[in-house]
């Protein structure tokens, strides 16, 4: 036997997510008086695993691969939090990713603390069959770390409901046959047929759509002609894309991995997502477009500008050159803290990745209580159950930003960070 190691190209720069999710941690926490003892729980993680697991390649070689699930904290249920196969993952950005999620589950009001994990690796350097070995391995590896009443894993990105399908299956199979359904709420973000949950997979984007509507509603904006440009044309980015589309908003630029298109008079979100399927996933190309230096991505003119790929992207420099007036964070942490100055003394507003991408994980509560109930839902009612639950939050956050004259972002953490607090109080510390 010949073990390999595939050496990772690390191209994106190592983000610095854990140092911009504490910096907003304190920043709250101060304003707040959060609890002195609380705040000590809350600036670490619970649990961190890092798990080495080999897996056989198409070639016969073995890989040895490194996988990450942190856990911070659970007092208000079970971790949540998705899975992300990328090769510039480390055990700090998982960390950073994970106290976002308890911001976000608390936030959002569900019965969720807050985990991520992932595999360091580039996905498209596997065939189908290997990512099956790599998946399966993993989760097998993770055994009861995670569980459906205890941590519950979703797709992230380059993660799907097909990832989540073989995790189900590899994690029901490790347990007796007569508790093998009882487990199938282990992951959500399955494929519907599979217990995955209608409409799942639109739901970050519409939940990203909904808060940018509600958002224009209070500002009396109308965003039928309003331009708007997005980062990442995966799940989130196309969805958002989608829906916005609908109410006669006009893309008007799109980065991917691959580069970076442009047309002022509007590219066709559907057509534009067809394409991507018959091109190797990738936008350039694309009829009637033109391609854009990546740099200048963040400057284009435009009115909303939505970040859906990864962290740390729109970084102080970027900042003084944003035309939009309002930036929708559908992706988790694109903004550093110095920016986030920046724009705030430029009179730029931020929907926060913590309310705005919280479609997602609305989403995979239902597919949870779906599963957990022995039901079926229909997509309407569903789509009507999430923006329900999405204009609650973005009201509650909204309307408490303006009586505390404070920004949406450090209202939404206080708001989060004060749903834990009382639980602790409640409960105290054990012993
Ligand atoms: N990965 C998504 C997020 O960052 C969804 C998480 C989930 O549904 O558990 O919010």
């Amino acid at each position: 036997m010949t073990l390999t190691k595939k050496i990772i190209k690390k191209e994106a720069p190592k983000q610095g997510m854990l140092q911009n999710v504490m910096q907003q941690f304190e920043a709250a926490a101060e304003r707040m008086n959060l609890n002195p003892n609380i705040k000590k729980i809350l600036a670490v993680t619970n649990n961190e695993l890092i798990i080495h697991f080999p897996v056989r390649m198409d070639n016969g070689e073995v890989e040895i691969f490194k996988g990450y699930r942190v856990q911070h904290n659970n007092a208000l249920g079970p971790y949540k939090g998705g899975l992300r196969y990328h090769p510039t993952i480390d055990i700090d950005s998982v960390k950073a990713l994970a106290m976002w999620m308890t911001w976000k589950t608390s936030l959002a009001g569900l019965p969720y603390g807050g985990a991520k994990g992932g595999i360091e690796m580039d996905p498209k350097n596997y065939s189908i069959s290997e990512l099956e070995r790599i998946t399966r391995r993993f989760t097998y590896a993770l055994g009861d770390n995670i569980g459906p009443e205890h941590d519950i894993p979703a797709p992230d990105v380059n993660t799907n409901a097909q990832t989540m399908a073989w995790i189900a299956d590899t994690y029901m199979s490790t347990k007796a046959p007569s508790e093998r359904s009882k487990n199938q709420h282990v992951v959500t973000g399955k494929p519907v047929g599979s217990g995955g949950l209608e409409g799942r997979d639109r739901a970050t984007g519409f939940g990203v759509f909904l808060t940018i509507k509600y958002w224009s509603e209070y500002k009396n904006i109308d965003l039928n002609g309003k331009s708007f440009i997005v980062q990442g044309f995966g799940n989130v980015g196309y969805w958002a894309s989608h829906f916005l589309q609908e109410v006669g908003a006009k893309l008007v630029g799109v980065q991917d991995a691959f580069g970076t298109i442009v047309n002022p008079n509007g590219l066709e979100v559907e057509s534009l997502f067809n394409y991507t399927t018959t091109n190797d996933g990738s936008i350039l190309g694309f009829p009637g477009s033109e391609v854009l230096d990546k740099d200048l991505f963040f400057e284009l003119d435009c009115d909303i500008c939505i970040p859906a790929a990864l962290g740390n992207q729109i970084t102080e420099d970027r900042a003084g050159k944003i035309k939009a007036f309002l930036i929708a964070e559908g992706a988790n942490g694109p903004t550093t803290v110095e920016a986030e100055a920046i724009l705030k003394e430029r009179g730029i507003e931020i929907i926060p990745d913590i309310l705005c991408n919280s479609g997602g994980v609305v989403g995979s509560y239902f597919e949870w209580l779906q599963n957990r109930n022995g039901e079926l839902w229909a997509l309407d009612e569903i789509m009507v159950r999430i923006d329900k639950r999405i204009k609650e939050v973005f009201k509650k956050v909204y309307e408490t930003s303006q009586i505390k004259d404070l920004d949406m972002r450090s209202t939404a953490y206080i708001i989060a960070i004060e749903r834990i607090e009382r639980a602790y109080i409640q409960r105290g510390i054990f012993p």
